[in-house]
């Protein structure tokens, strides 16, 4: 059985860039607390609090002195003078992909354009990005941006740095009948379009896939979603112990993808597992093979 691991599988520029940091700092300080989890990742925030940094709901619950890191998503400028006003030292692990999106919104709003965000309601990542600015309407799916009351004479498109493009085309082309002129920023980050690039390949070239993420990881979800709707032999698990090794009978060619948010040791337990399988089974050799 062959296995091939997908070039793109597991964390993104942005979130090993963040951990890094948090990881860093927690050897310099006991007093490091980040509002929420770093990533939607039970594995990673088990790793996180193990080094010592504590997540906390509210700014208030920070020792004044204390260290406050802002995740790889982003924040709204209030939590930096908020932070100030605690007496808080910041440390910041926003992407700085995500910062672009943050200058390609402001500059569009100083062009006097409205701004629309094609993003998930309420993900910090969104309410980071309309926080840089006076105001903004979020459009989640197309639907929302049909029944779009408003009428703008320049609006202004931004995107979620992990939007699926196929719902941004689908948001644009429907925004295009609400304004006189309309210009559109894709702001999707390079990470994210070679990840959706690669799964829209894989499935089409492996008997099965697994995806190997958290059930609470909006991307890994994602990324399950596009591969089973071109491979219905498409499996998510959270590890390896959720592997089912009935997937696998009759199977040659196995894709295992990761969402942005999952370590590379569960990559590679995963892996591991099902080349156990696979020489079980005894299906030809087995061999793991990275997509280049
Ligand atoms: S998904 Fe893209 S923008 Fe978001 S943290 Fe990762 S690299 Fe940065």
């Amino acid at each position: 059985m062959e296995i091939n691991l997908a070039r793109t599988a597991g964390f993104c520029f942005g979130v090993r860039r963040a951990i890094k940091i948090a990881l860093k700092e927690a050897t310099k300080s006991s007093s490091v607390y980040m509002l929420g989890d770093i990533v939607h990742n039970e594995h990673v925030v088990r790793d996180i609090n193990q080094s010592g940094i504590k997540v906390v709901s509210e700014m208030e619950h920070i020792p004044e002195g204390g260290t406050i890191l802002l995740r790889a998503h982003g924040s709204r400028p209030d939590v930096y003078s908020d932070a100030g006003s605690h007496g808080l030292t910041i440390v910041d692990a926003t992407c700085p992909m995500v910062v672009e999106i943050h200058d390609e919104a402001k500059i569009l709003e100083s062009q006097g354009y409205k701004i629309a965000i094609i993003g998930d309601h309420n993900h910090d990542e969104v309410l980071g990005i309309a926080g840089q600015i006076k105001s903004s309407i979020v459009f989640a799916t197309p639907r929302e941006a049909r029944e779009h009351k408003g009428y703008y004479k320049k609006l202004g498109v931004v995107v979620q740095s992990t939007q699926d493009i196929e719902n941004v085309r689908t948001i644009v082309s429907e925004l295009i009948t609400k304004a006189s002129e309309l210009r559109f920023i894709n702001t999707i980050c390079k990470p994210t379009k070679d990840h959706q690039e690669e799964i829209r390949t894989m499935p089409t070239e492996n008997d099965l896939m697994i995806i190997v993420g958290s059930f609470t990881s909006a991307n890994t979800i994602r990324l399950t979603e596009i591969a089973r709707g071109i491979n219905p032999r498409t499996h998510q698990v959270q590890s390896a112990s959720d592997i089912d090794p009935a997937w696998f009978e009759g199977v040659e060619r196995v894709g295992v993808s990761a969402g942005a948010s999952t370590p590379d040791y569960i990559i590679k337990e995963v892996v591991e597992r099902i080349a156990e399988i696979g020489e079980r089974l005894a299906v030809g050799t087995s061999r793991t093979v990275t997509a280049t």
